[in-house]
């Protein structure tokens, strides 16, 4: 009895892991080149990498590790940088 209930409770486990493992192709952390680099399609901020600026739509049409000129050569906008103090 006990050690069904303990079978069952893996099985789920299991299960339920393998519905949740997020695919390494889309939650992956990018690699950003220092010149800069332009995702389509946008990626999460999530995946960048510490330090990096980016353009912020919601998701990051383009990234790169150095501020530059600090405006996103994609659409204009300001780049914000990924830095986890700052959140
Ligand atoms: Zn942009």
């Amino acid at each position: 009895m006990r050690q069904a209930a303990l079978v069952a409770m893996t099985a789920l486990l299991l299960a339920s892991g393998a519905a949740c493992r997020p695919d390494p192709a889309l939650s992956g952390t990018v690699t950003v080149p220092a010149a800069g680099q332009a995702f389509d399609p946008p990626i999460s901020r999530l995946r960048l990498p510490e330090g990096a600026w980016y353009c912020d739509m919601g998701t990051v049409e383009y990234a790169r590790m150095e501020q530059g000129d600090g405006v996103c050569p994609v659409c204009g906008m300001a780049l914000e940088h990924n830095v986890t103090a700052a959140h």
